[in-house]
């Protein structure tokens, strides 16, 4: 793309192009000409033009010239294919004189481009490009420009920072319907036979990136958003499918029932005089947010019946079409001024459709939007929370100035970063709830009005906008907190600690998984506090915490209520626990809130960093009083489906140290689950509970009984039997192999995978989609389970199987399982370090062959070191010490001693803190 920014130093620049186009389905090139305003780039300095330039890619140029007041001249044009430029050039001794600001010159330019033909999802749909349907009889010609492919349509400054009007003419077949960013200004039929010219209106300024013409076979559903009362204008809108056009009504019916509050939330309209939504068999984007001419692959809208009667469905379409529909505004109307703020324009129109679609939604119940599903809350924001708590993190900032720009041929995804945009939707969420939708409205409205044009004649940086809201509120706050969140990385853990009932004292640090605290700069986060107080309202006193510390005159309940702003919090008084019970029993306490408290806690429990005794403490009380409760209230087996799998970790570490010297943890609350639970149940989050209940109790007779019907259900041939919840099949594995007694056993489990698609028959459930996916998830579960064996004769079993199939990647998951089913057994784990010590040299002999067997030793060599540091601390670090030199260039064993070691830290202090209870 090379690397000047082309509106800064050509001679010239367009203000406007007049660009007509011909397009003929029956070749593989169409034919263009553009005339195009040009003035002066007052920037440049040039005195006496000899040359200017445009980006082009892929046009065969057949002739140029420029048009003055007073003569024409001709240019020769050369191609610089790498910098995608054409030069256009002055005859020697003919250069153009110097042109006033004010003087507008005619640049005429005739050229060749290709049309790329799409027959597959695997075809780019960039440029123009042309799908056929109907078995070749009909076809649709459309467009993709963003981010730089509106060069490969027509010469011209093709950057986000710089925008231009564009009167568009297409000549194509008088059977297609034909449709650009604005409305048709006329249809002339007579050109040539069979032929119809089509000019459109000008468009007002945009960048090139959301330009967009489709022509083609389409069926069209027709309607208008009517006048607004306020003084916006009727908006005509329209949605074209080359096929099922029914099937698009209730994208049609969306737009009509958003594009009016949207109106109301900018506090202007519409900024075009239509709006068409246009879904295409295929585009590799999924969708594509043209100015006025919205692109999406068919499939994501053409809605079946069916399809329509699933809640979940329906509230991701309308995401998805509000999304777009934002994006008229925010994006194309106001427009970002680098590639590098993608992450913004993409926050911003998701943040404002959730935001949209949640706030009409339709269920009295809060508790059905967007935002407090787990869709948000452990699908979105959790895994961007886990990710994002790594030293190596960096800011957003930090993130998109190292985004490669200049790459050639450049896609969107290459300038999308997923983490910034996803804490960019919790920043502007968390925004909009301090500030309130009236003011923050307010605010904005004048960004979008086309009178003051503060914003729309040219792009801007998403920080104007933060600057300009700010002097509106006459709040400096507002800057920086979104200044903070893009320049500080990661996210902080805010902790809640009360000395007395009647004051709170708040601490702020990073939060960590990796590193400790003082490896980095550990600066404060502008934190938005969301605290509830005890009497269930919203805090209105303290709303953001800029300080390391902040002390408060009166109790609270819990901060970040309904996990609004992207951060964790660690409660460490027992105050706090108490109260959260009390809140629980009054009914005050929403599920999310209590989700984010465990998901908190499970984040925190197992971090040598932030774990106290009063987590776990406070874990224990909490987890014993829902499970009391779950009878009456079966919500709450989703919180303790999470308290569940804590309860894995907190008794995996105590086996490691506690050389089974004291009876496991929580047994109390295990047996109180196993009487409230009801094994018949079809609920998602019970069925977890049962299969974690299950593993916890894994040798235990109730357990053994529950397992083994399922496991004569999974293997049997008849298909009327009842089904088995696939949440539960590899918890009834790992039951099964727990208590094999012998070989032949063993050998009928592992030969389970033969008989993968007939078992799959027996799953009910969404866990194993269908096709290979989910035949691949299936054998990866009893790789999984098929070590987790506890009989000596079948640990050797296992050990010979795993070195019979060193050169394959199960034989890790198989080491994964046999380890931690024998942690705390001395005798086997004995067996395994005898047998790791006499085969290790001889598999990495088979590696010089076969080189992957040195990664799969690796991961072996974890398992193993993990199993056996605390038992065999010193032969692990003689073995370790003889042999690294030896194999260094095969196997780094001090890396891996060190990865074991860390891992050990977390794991001890667990332990010291449990065992402290
Ligand atoms: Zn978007």
């Amino acid at each position: 793309m090379g690397n000047k920014i082309l509106a800064l130093v050509a001679a010239l620049l367009p203000k406007n192009y007049n660009l007509e186009l011909e397009l003929d389905p029956s070749k593989p090139n169409f034919k263009g000409s553009l005339t195009a305003d040009l003035r002066v780039n007052k920037k440049s300095n040039a005195n006496g033009i000899s040359q200017f330039e445009l980006h082009s890619r892929n046009l065969v140029i057949t002739s140029a010239s420029i048009t003055t007041e007073a003569r024409e001249y001709p240019l020769t044009v050369s191609c610089d294919e790498t910098a995608q430029l054409a030069v256009f050039q002055f005859s020697k001794g003919n250069s153009l004189p110097s042109l006033e600001e004010s003087e507008t010159i005619q640049l005429n330019v005739k050229y060749v481009g290709s049309v790329q033909q799409v027959s597959s999802n695997r075809d780019q749909t960039v440029g123009i490009f042309k799908s056929s349907f109907n078995d070749g009889k009909n076809h649709i010609f459309a467009t993709h420009c963003q981010p730089s492919f509106a060069r490969s349509i027509f010469p011209c400054i093709d950057e986000p920072s710089f925008k231009c009007s564009i009167q568009l003419s297409i000549k194509t077949l008088t059977g297609f319907k034909v449709l650009s960013n604005v409305s048709q200004q006329s249809i002339e039929t007579t050109t040539k036979n069979g032929y119809k010219l089509v000019k459109f209106n000008k468009t007002p300024l945009m960048t090139t990136s959301v330009f967009g013409f489709v022509a083609g076979h389409l069926d069209v559903l027709k309607s208008q958003v009517p006048e607004q009362e306020v003084g916006y204008p009727m908006v005509p809108i329209a949605v074209y499918s080359p096929i099922q056009i029914n099937d698009a009504t209730f994208t049609l019916d969306t737009i009509l029932k958003y594009l009016p509050k949207l109106q109301s939330f900018f506090q202007n309209k519409f900024p075009l005089d239509k709006l068409d939504f246009v879904l295409l068999p295929f585009l590799n984007d999924m969708a594509m947010e043209n100015f006025g001419l919205i692109t999406i692959q068919m499939n994501h809208l053409l809605l079946s019946p069916t399809n329509l009667s699933n809640n979940m469905i329906r509230l991701q379409c309308e995401q998805l079409i509000v999304h777009e529909l934002v994006h008229q505004w925010m994006g194309n109307f106001v427009s970002f001024d680098s590639w590098s703020h993608l992450w913004f324009n993409e926050s911003f129109a998701t943040w404002l459709a959730c935001h949209l679609v949640s706030d009409n939604d339709t269920h009295d119940n809060d508790s059905h939007s967007y935002w407090n599903s787990d869709a948000y809350l452990l699908q979105q924001l959790e895994p961007q929370l886990i990710s994002d708590s790594t030293i190596t993190r960096k800011s957003i900032m930090d993130d998109i100035s190292q985004l490669d720009l200049n790459k050639q041929d450049l896609i969107t995804n290459d300038i999308f970063n997923h983490i910034a945009y996803t804490k960019g939707i919790t920043m502007l969420r968390s925004l909009q709830l301090c500030i309130g939708d009236q003011l923050l409205s307010k605010a904005m409205s004048d960004l979008f009005n086309d009178n003051l044009a503060l914003f729309h004649e040219k792009s801007v940086k998403p920080m104007d906008i933060w600057n300009h809201v700010g002097k509106f509120l006459k709040s400096e706050n507002i800057p920086n907190f979104m200044s903070s969140w893009t320049r500080i990385p990661g996210f902080p853990l805010l902790s809640v600690s009360k000395e007395d009932a009647e004051s709170t004292n708040l601490v702020q640090h990073r939060f960590l998984v990796d590193s400790k605290l003082d490896q980095v700069e550990d600066v404060p986060y502008h934190i938005p506090l969301f605290i509830k107080l005890p009497n269930g309202e919203l805090d209105k006193e303290n709303i953001l915490m800029t300080d390391r510390t902040m002390n408060l005159k009166y109790p609270i309940t819990l901060c970040n209520h309904n996990a609004q702003g992207y951060y964790r919090v660690s409660y460490e008084s027992g105050l706090c626990y108490a109260d959260f019970i009390k809140q629980i029993e009054e009914d005050k306490l929403s599920q999310l809130d209590l989700m984010k408290i465990i998901v908190d806690l499970s984040h925190i429990i197992g971090n040598p960093n932030y774990e106290k005794p009063i987590h776990l403490l406070g874990f224990f009380k909490l987890f014993k009083y829902l499970s009391e409760k779950v009878t009456k209230k079966p919500d709450l087996w989703e919180p303790i489906s999470q308290c569940l799998s804590i309860l894995e970790a907190i008794q995996l570490s105590v086996r490691v140290y506690g050389k089974g010297s004291k009876s496991p943890l929580g047994l109390d609350i295990i047996t109180i689950l196993w009487n409230a639970i009801n094994l018949d149940t079809k609920s998602t989050y019970e069925l977890q509970a049962l299969g974690s209940l299950l593993t916890l109790t894994k040798t235990e007779p109730r357990s053994v009984e529950v397992a083994e019907s399922y496991y004569s259900t999974l293997r049997s041939d008849s298909s009327d039997n009842k089904k088995v919840p696939s949440e539960l099949v590899s918890s009834i594995f790992q039951v099964i192999v727990a208590n094999l007694q012998n070989v032949k056993q063993w050998k009928k489990f592992h030969e389970l995978i033969k008989a993968t698609d007939r078992i799959l028959k027996n799953i009910e459930g969404s866990y194993y989609p269908e096709g290979e996916q989910g035949k691949r998830l299936f054998i990866e579960d009893i790789y999984d389970n098929l070590g987790r064996n506890n009989d000596e004769e079948l640990v050797k079993k296992t050990l010979n199987f795993i070195d019979g199939t060193i050169e394959n990647e199960p034989a890790i998951q198989i080491m994964q399982g046999l380890a931690n089913s024998i942690v705390g057994e001395p005798a086997k784990i004995e067996l395994v370090w005898d047998w790791f010590v006499s085969h290790f040299h001889q598999w990495l002999r088979r590696s010089q062959k076969i080189p992957k067997i040195s990664i799969i030793v690796e991961s072996i060599s974890f398992s193993v070191f993990q199993l056996v540091q605390v038992s065999h601390s010193d032969d692990l670090r003689s073995f370790i010490e003889s042999e690294k030199d030896q194999v260094k260039d095969k196997l780094d064993l001090e890396g891996i001693w060190v990865d074991v070691q860390s891992a050990a830290i977390s794991r001890l202090k667990l332990y010291e803190d449990s065992n402290s209870l």
